[in-house]
């Protein structure tokens, strides 16, 4: 007999939002998460695609009073004709995606697993080391000084982008350094923002400025590494020119900037996403470019998506940790993975060469895509999220329910 059904290591935005959909299940669940709060200060806002809205609306997770509406993304390239605008009302959504607060979000996720009954919140704890048999997945942890030992049915590695546990698995990595950082500082506008999302590619690197709640905006800046410091030691005045250059008309006057923090950024995929009895998901298998605002994102699909193969298993009475059920949820969360990280990769591989005859192909690019609604429709279909097969929990439907024995 195991001490969990579900153990999840790792209670970040992905690893919590697995757990808000599994919760009231009948399952015995446990979060081990090393930091001792979900309070803790988080400096990054999110650009939410309106998919993952819908499955944090199923979920009963979506703080929308905190969220501002993306309603228009506008794309351009600094020095040329070319640009892209997407409209929420052509393509019949009330907002493109949303931005939140990274705090904001782990707080709302972490108001219902707060008082879950079915969930053991083990914090600040670590896994130390697993091992993994035929039945279940032994689990040490350290926590608060002393060493524990449970076992688990199913282990999930929500543990983030230098996941101990796909370490200690020995599972291959692609990974690409950028050799670039984020450098993000939140805006207070002169104007409404009118809820315009814009994607600017400059020399200097790229820019997306994300509108905010109260005539605030929130600026990231992909920089390289060179660069960086000069930036940081920036006065107010010279990094709002510095920024209001790159805009040139497209942003009003008088910016006025908060605190700037930076970020290094690197691509990571793990070759393999499940092992015995035991799954990765998040940013434990992918890290992205944030350039896009797909990282979070596709980490929430991976959960719903585990969370509707762990529905069906525990419905139909199957062992939900089974080989042919992980492969079949890995086989399945492949072809979205692939195709938001090509989609990533592109835009900064394609947008970052200064290199002639680049720079003339991609105005050329963005003037056509701006012409041709079927090129638009599907790169907005990939910045909302809703590419292809949508989970029952993106499409507003909740999880079958077991019959009520417990179905292991
Ligand atoms: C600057 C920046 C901007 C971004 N903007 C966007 C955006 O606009 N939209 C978007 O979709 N994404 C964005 N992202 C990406 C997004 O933040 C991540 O994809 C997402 O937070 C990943 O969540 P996660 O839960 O998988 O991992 P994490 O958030 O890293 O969580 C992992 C958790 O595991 C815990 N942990 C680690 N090791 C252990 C252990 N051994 N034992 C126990 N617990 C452990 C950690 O404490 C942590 O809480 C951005 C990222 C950056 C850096």
């Amino acid at each position: 007999m195991s001490d969990y059904d579900i153990l999840i290591a790792g209670g970040g935005l992905v690893g919590a939002s697995l757990a808000c959909a599994l919760r009231g299940r009948g399952l015995h669940m446990a979060i081990v998460e090393a930091r001792a709060s979900s309070t803790a200060p988080d400096p990054r806002r999110l650009a939410i695609a309106y998919g993952s809205r819908c499955i944090l609306d199923t979920l009963g997770v979506w703080s929308g009073g905190a969220a501002c509406p993306i309603q228009t993304v506008h794309i351009s390239q600094q020095g040329s004709f070319g640009q892209v605008q997407l409209h929420h009302h052509e393509l019949g959504v009330p907002a493109l995606g949303y931005v939140v607060a990274a705090q904001d979000l782990n707080e709302t996720l972490w108001q219902p697993l707060n008082h879950s009954p079915d969930l053991d919140l083990l914090r600040p704890a670590t896994i130390e080391h697993i091992s993994l048999h035929p039945d279940a997945v032994q689990v040490t942890i350290h926590e608060s000084g002393r060493t524990r030992h449970f076992s688990t049915r199913l282990l999930v590695a929500a543990d983030g982008g230098r996941s101990s546990i796909r370490e200690q698995l020995n599972i291959p990595v692609s990974r690409h350094d950028y050799r670039q950082f984020a450098l993000l500082a939140d805006v207070n506008l002169p104007q409404p923002h009118r809820h315009i999302a814009y994607e600017r590619f400059t020399a200097e690197g790229v820019f997306a400025l994300l509108p905010m709640t109260q005539q605030r905006a929130t600026l990231v800046h992909t920089v390289r590494q060179y660069r960086l410091e000069s930036l940081l030691a920036l006065d107010d005045a010279a990094f709002a020119a510095y920024v209001s250059a790159a805009f040139n008309d497209y942003l009003p006057g008088n910016l006025t900037f908060g605190p700037r923090l930076s970020y290094p950024l690197h691509l990571l995929k793990a070759r393999q996403q499940t092992r015995q009895r035991t799954v990765l998901i998040g940013n434990a298998v992918h890290t992205l470019h944030p350039v896009a605002g797909q990282g979070f994102n596709l980490g929430l699909r991976d959960a719903a998506v585990l969370a509707e193969y762990i529905a069906a298993a525990q419905c139909a009475g199957e062992n939900m940790g089974a080989a042919k059920t992980l492969q079949r949820y890995a086989r399945e969360r492949d072809r979205d993975q692939h195709t938001s990280i090509a989609f990533t990769d592109g835009l900064i591989r394609l947008f970052g060469s200064p290199l002639p005859p680049v720079p003339i192909a991609r105005s050329l690019g963005l003037t056509l895509l701006d012409i041709l609604p079927k090129g638009k429709r599907l790169l907005a279909q990939q910045m909302m999220g809703l590419h292809g097969r949508q989970s029952r929990l993106a499409r507003g439907l909740t999880l079958p329910q077991p019959r009520g024995a417990d179905a292991l």
